[in-house]
């Protein structure tokens, strides 16, 4: 019974995360962790932390981790704003730069969150088709709207929109904000924060729980103009000053700091994504140009429903989106070359004889 829920909220459909299996043990492709374990020098950091000094607040500001932000981006401090995660970032996001009422505009395939925060907050939100090919059309984008949401490299196709792209969008909205989502940037993606100095409608969110292997510790941060990030920071002082703790801004500086370990895991997940791509395309599958820690692939002769249940039974979670064009498409996360081969060995079984056609 939904009789004591404020009406904001009665009729919200909430986002549904990926699984976390508690029982068996499961090879776990479907929320795009990584595979790899966090810095060495994040854990020490946060095994350091771990103390008398948990009985004070944390630093409101992230300081430390804003710092390392800065440093390793080249960028100030007052263009940087830290949270609990990028989905709470992007939570903020939506009630800083969106009025009730309004109309954002976002591709109709892409993170089913943007949707989620829209109807919460009481925004419209407009959906783009994606092209055939499952790229992202620019021209839909270029004004008629009260802001722009974008994940770039997309989600789940992981398919990118290039830079170009990205500065026309901004140059065909420059009274409105545009948001990239670069959740997925760090896997071969070209970022567009270096065009934060030219355009003050960008922010552009990243976050430490893919390319950093910090999901547990939830981590994300934005970069903008100081104005955007002032916005921003207005929103978290009227919800929750002390939205990261102690640990997670020292383990998330300790790993951003750690750039040689960052570039080695990342090359790793990328050198196995090609080697899966190439493997899964020999068994016939269609498997999308990625720039991310996931592919997004079909068969032509066996459905989504039915690979994505029958790996299930192999012990294999992958995620399925049940949704209009893309229901015969698995999004697999890229995990450790022997994952891969675990999983290649399972499709080709699920598959039969209905491997690559002549
Ligand atoms: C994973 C993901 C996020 C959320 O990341 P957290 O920082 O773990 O909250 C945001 N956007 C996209 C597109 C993602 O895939």
């Amino acid at each position: 019974m939904k009789e004591f829920w404020s009406g904001r909220i009665q009729n919200i459909t909430p986002y549904t995360p990926g699984e976390q299996p508690r029982e068996r043990k499961f090879i776990k492709l479907n929320t795009n962790e990584n595979p790899y374990p966090p810095s060495p020098r994040a854990l020490e950091a946060i095994r350091h932390g771990v103390g008398e000094s948990l009985r004070l607040y944390p630093d409101p500001a992230g300081t430390e981790l804003v710092r390392a932000l800065a440093e390793v981006y080249g960028l100030e401090e007052e263009q940087i704003f830290v949270g609990n995660g990028s989905d709470e970032v992007l939570s903020f996001v939506f009630q800083a730069f969106f009025d009730q009422g309004s109309e954002i505009v976002v591709p109709d395939i892409t993170y089913s969150f943007y949707p989620v925060y829209a109807d919460l907050f009481g925004i419209r939100c407009r959906t783009v088709p994606l092209r055939e090919d499952f790229t992202i059309p620019v021209e839909p984008f270029l004004g008629g709207n009260d802001g722009v949401v974008i994940a770039n490299p997309n989600a789940p196709t992981g398919i990118e929109l290039g830079t170009e792209g990205i500065r026309r969008i901004l140059e065909g909205n420059p009274e409105r904000v545009v948001i990239v989502d670069e959740a997925y940037v760090d896997f071969g993606g070209e970022s567009v924060v270096p065009l934060i100095r030219e355009y003050p409608n960008l922010l552009v969110v990243q976050t430490a729980s893919k390319s950093r292997s910090l999901a547990g510790l939830r981590v994300g941060f934005a970069f903008g103009h100081p104005d955007l990030i002032a916005g921003l920071n207005c929103v978290k002082n009227s919800v929750n000053s002390y939205t990261l703790d102690r640990l997670a801004i020292a383990g998330a500086a300790a790993a951003v700091r750690d750039v040689d370990y960052f570039d080695a895991q990342r090359r790793r997940v990328m050198a196995t994504r090609e080697r899966t791509m190439k493997c899964l395309e020999g068994l016939g599958f269609t498997v999308l140009p990625s720039k991310t820690n996931f592919i997004f692939v079909s068969h032509p002769a066996v459905s989504g429903r039915e690979l994505f249940s029958g790996l299930r039974r192999e012990g294999i979670l992958v995620r399925w989106f049940d949704q209009h064009r893309i229901s015969d498409f698995l999004r697999i996360t890229i995990g450790t070359d022997g994952d891969m081969d675990v999983l290649a060995a399972a499709l080709a079984r699920l598959i039969g004889g209905r491997g690559p056609s002549a």
